[in-house]
């Protein structure tokens, strides 16, 4: 096992925290990258990490899948906002999962997962337990996924509590990406969120428990850090709980050289059978979320593109896949895994990426010199590859970017009910649509019919269909530059739009 995977750990240390403006060299932090840092912002061994990763760069998840095997079934803690026991598969939420999986199985699924979809990058094992609570299913997995398909980045997602026991086997695989979920830094506010822990052949319950997790999570994070391994913290917005705390638990990770802060919206519903969706605790709305991830981004990294996926979730970030690749048909497939036209495909998305980038580029310098305060959000669909190429009905989820004279910022992602059911508009999933973007000035869709039209209209939200297939940002920014020629000529007057609803059934399934 080759545990010295980084050869100069101390660089890229040092490279990291001076990106972030954090760690060893001190410094006040920095806004300016945020997960959709490119190429131009990132030191070359960071990028090269990063580049491929959906994940850990909101630009690469336009482009690039990933996907998780369920091989890891056991948990050593309790979380309030969990229930392994529910599961729909029509639902996307951590922790649900369709079928668990041998570590053979998950080889040949992943192996049958690459040759079908060569844009998937990454294996992530996250569940729907802890990956180190399963410790030996988890690292036979990776064993022999390094051995077949050694160009897969492998990933894992933890609580944390198993974590320093085993970083060096973590290294050892190289593994250079780790999630750790930190939803708290102080035990008392811990106690509210975990019942309980089982660590080395005992319970423990309340302050005490959330005390031995938290001083274990952030152990775990120091030594993955120390050895260059990049780490994505995960925290879950819990609103009356941890919603302001987690200004504490970014600068307590930010000082221990995590990567990127990825903060969440709770999902909590009765029939998820969670202790928190059975006694009515609510999520977030969608101004909180954006409030403390901003508050944040002047701290850290932030991660505004996850779509807190299922632990057997395979796709593009946002699509899940998952359905075609069952155990059955998996077990029946003829894999044929070819390396070299997986890195074909990749070099065409890399010139996809390119052109989308100078596009944007182009575009941008058009802004330069506009004064102006107005700050606003727009909504998308898109199938990925960063362009407006899904039709308004046939829109799962819809991406969010935020327009100033500065540009197209990504800054998350809507689920909604899907309009267009069966060929016919769903009235009632209009309204939920337009509850879930009720904070955007317009939607970017490739077509849209005239009933859904005329309803987004009356609702103050501009329909835009004449940006067709084309890139995202290069469009939102011409957009938004008509937009402020019109308030500037006094055609149009701009007003504060309001808050919008997060999707708690976080349904992904088409109709
Ligand atoms: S849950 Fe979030 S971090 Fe994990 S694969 Fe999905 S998008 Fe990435």
């Amino acid at each position: 096992m080759n545990v010295g995977t980084v050869a100069n750990v101390e660089d890229v240390l040092q490279k990291v925290a001076e990106h972030k403006g954090c760690g060893t060299s001190g410094g006040s932090g920095k806004a300016s990258c945020g997960s959709a840092a490119g190429q131009g912002d990132l030191p070359t061994e960071i990028w090269e990490k990063v580049k491929n990763h959906p994940c850990y760069s909101e630009e690469a998840h336009h482009h690039y899948a990933r996907m998780h095997v369920a091989v890891a079934p056991a948990c050593n803690i309790q979380c309030n906002y969990c229930n392994r026991k529910y599961d729909c598969a029509n639902e996307s939420r951590p922790g649900v999962v369709s079928e668990k999986l041998t570590p053979e199985q998950a080889a040949k699924k992943v192996l049958a997962v690459a040759s079908t979809i060569p844009q998937m990058t990454v294996l992530g094992i996250a569940g729907p337990g802890d990956p180190l609570a399963n410790p030996e299913k988890t690292f036979k997995t990776f064993e022999l996924i390094a051995k077949t398909a050694p160009d897969i980045k492998l990933c894992l997602s933890t609580n944390g509590l198993a974590l320093p026991d085993h970083v060096d086997t973590i290294a050892g695989f190289n593994v250079d990406h780790v999630t750790i979920t930190i939803n708290m830094v102080d035990p008392e506010i811990g106690a509210k969120i975990y019942p309980w822990v089982f660590w080395k052949h005992k319970r423990y319950t309340g302050v005490e428990a959330a005390k031995l997790l938290t001083d274990r999570q952030l152990q775990g994070l120091e030594m993955l850090t120390e050895r260059g391994i990049l780490c994505k913290i995960n925290s879950v917005m819990i609103p009356g709980i941890n919603d302001k705390h987690l200004v504490e638990v970014n600068k307590a990770v930010k000082s221990r050289g995590a990567f990127l802060h990825n903060i969440m919206p709770l999902i909590s519903a009765a029939e998820h059978g969670t202790v928190f969706g059975l006694n009515g605790q609510r999520g977030p709305t969608a101004q909180e979320l954006k409030a403390l991830q901003d508050s944040c981004e002047g701290e850290m990294n932030m991660m505004r593109h996850c779509r807190q996926c299922r632990a057997d979730a395979v796709g593009l970030l946002g699509e899940d896949r998952s359905a075609e690749f069952t155990t059955d048909k998996i077990m029946a497939m003829e894999v044929n895994y070819d390396l070299d036209s997986r890195q074909a495909y990749q070099a065409k998305v890399e010139e996809e990426r390119v052109a989308k980038v100078a596009a944007k580029q182009e575009e941008l310098a058009t802004l330069a010199g506009e004064m102006s305060d107005i700050k606003l959000l727009v909504a998308v669909a898109t199938k990925g590859s960063g362009l407006i190429n899904e039709h308004f009905g046939h829109a799962k989820e819809f991406q969010v970017w935020e327009l100033s004279t500065a540009g197209a910022k990504f800054v998350g992602h809507r689920r909604v009910d899907l309009y267009c059911q069966g060929g016919y508009g769903e009235e009632d999933s209009l309204e939920t649509i337009i509850r879930a973007i009720n904070d955007c000035h317009a939607v970017f869709v490739a077509k849209i019919g005239g009933c859904p039209k005329s309803d987004l209209i009356k609702a103050g939200i501009e329909p835009v269909d004449q940006f067709a297939h084309e890139f995202i940002e290069k469009s939102a920014i011409s957009w938004f530059k008509a937009y402020l020629d019109k308030v500037n000529s006094g055609e149009i007057e701009h007003v504060v739009r309001g808050d919008a609803e997060i999707r708690q059934g976080a349904l992904t399934a088409a109709a």
